[in-house]
């Protein structure tokens, strides 16, 4: 900018001059610059998936600088400026798919899905633990079960929907009976409004069903990319994957991704697995937080997957006080095959085999 100003102040010629050596200068800048614009073009559009609507709002972030770079009225600061942006994004996106903890992107991959193998061998009945009949009530279920347990949930929810079956019931809801109804859930004039709101729209702008689709869910009161992965994963049986608070908290641990921010949570896990196994690996991980890895005492000389987890020992390694932390529902686990935690580990006590020789 302050070049500009001052070559052109008196002398025309010179100022011509310059613009023209400028602009020669600038000409490798910008074919370097569209040229490192030319991957994260083709990364985005291969992220691009109509079923990550995510990945494709990122994609299209990104495509926005290479269109820059190639821009024919660009002067050579701002090509700079828009080269710099490029490689800014590229960085972005080379942390949300590095492994943390160094290992090849081959041996995260396969770690992942051992996991995931192992944790289907323990939890090989897991699934949504709200209690729902059809998807109306999955929906208005996930709606209220933020901030608190799947269990009140379930003992609030029959009450609910024997006074308020449908949408068009509970569009027309009186919004103080409700919130008498939800009021165990916590934050019930919140929720309230959610349920009452998303039936509206469920009543008039669908027909009264529930949309399959996520770009309608999560156009619903109190209905987000959360939410309207459970629905679709689990009463529509499309892929899904569910970052909920325990998904955030395991994902981390076990070194999957770096990220902090739920949709690149999202983006960066669904990339480690095949998209049928979203829905199943969100309720496998979500079972294991619940019972095994819990975020302040996870019971980690209990826990199935010690040799395959960077966070061994974050919590209690002696089998024996460790197994006093494990929740388990009545009956034990379904289909339990826990093995004794000292199998899990070698010789010195530590988990084995060592972390990426999976
Ligand atoms: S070893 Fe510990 S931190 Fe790792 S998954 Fe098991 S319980 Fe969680």
């Amino acid at each position: 900018m302050g070049e500009h100003a001052a070559g052109g102040s008196n002398n025309t010629g010179k100022s011509a001059k310059k613009t023209a050596a400028a602009a020669k200068k600038a000409e490798p800048v910008k074919k370097a610059a569209a040229k490192k614009a030319e991957p994260v073009k083709k990364v985005a559009a291969k992220e691009a998936d109509p079923d990550k609507p995510v990945a494709r709002k990122a994609a299209a972030k990104k495509t926005v600088p290479a269109k820059k770079a190639v821009g024919a009225k660009r002067t050579a600061p701002v090509v700079k400026k828009t080269a710099a942006v490029v490689k800014k994004t590229a960085a972005v996106e080379k942390i949300a798919v590095e492994p943390p903890t160094g290992e090849s992107r081959t041996a995260l991959v396969r770690r992942a899905r051992r996991i995931n193998r192992e944790l289907a061998e323990v939890y090989p009945y897991a699934h949504p633990e709200l209690d729902f009949e059809n998807p109306f009530q999955l929906l208005v279920a996930t709606v209220l079960s933020a901030q608190t347990t799947d269990l009140r949930v379930n003992q609030t929810t029959p009450a609910l929907f024997a006074r308020y079956p449908a949408p068009e019931d509970l569009a027309a809801a009186d919004p103080e009976e409700v919130e008498e109804i939800l009021r165990p859930c916590g934050f019930f004039r919140a929720k309230t409004k959610s349920v009452i709101g998303l039936s509206k729209a469920l009543s008039e702008e669908f027909g009264g069903e529930v949309p399959g689709r996520l770009e309608d869910l999560v156009k619903l009161p109190g209905v987000g990319r959360k939410t309207a992965f459970v629905v679709l994963g689990n009463a529509f049986g499309r892929p899904g994957i569910t970052v909920d608070t325990h998904f955030q908290r395991l994902v981390r641990r076990w070194r999957w991704t770096g990220e902090t921010d739920p949709d690149r949570i999202e983006a960066a896990v669904g990339a480690l697995f095949p998209k049928s196994e979203w829905t199943d690996l969100s309720h496998h991980v979500i079972w294991h937080g619940r019972r095994i890895c819990h975020a302040r005492k996870p019971a980690c000389g209990a826990c199935p997957i010690a040799p395959l987890c960077p966070a061994y020992g974050e919590g209690e390694t002696d089998p024996e006080k460790a197994k006093k932390l494990l929740k388990y529902e009545k009956g034990g686990f379904p289909g339990q095959r826990l093995k004794p935690p000292q199998a899990y580990l070698d010789a010195g006590g530590r988990a084995a085999p060592p972390l990426g020789a999976a």
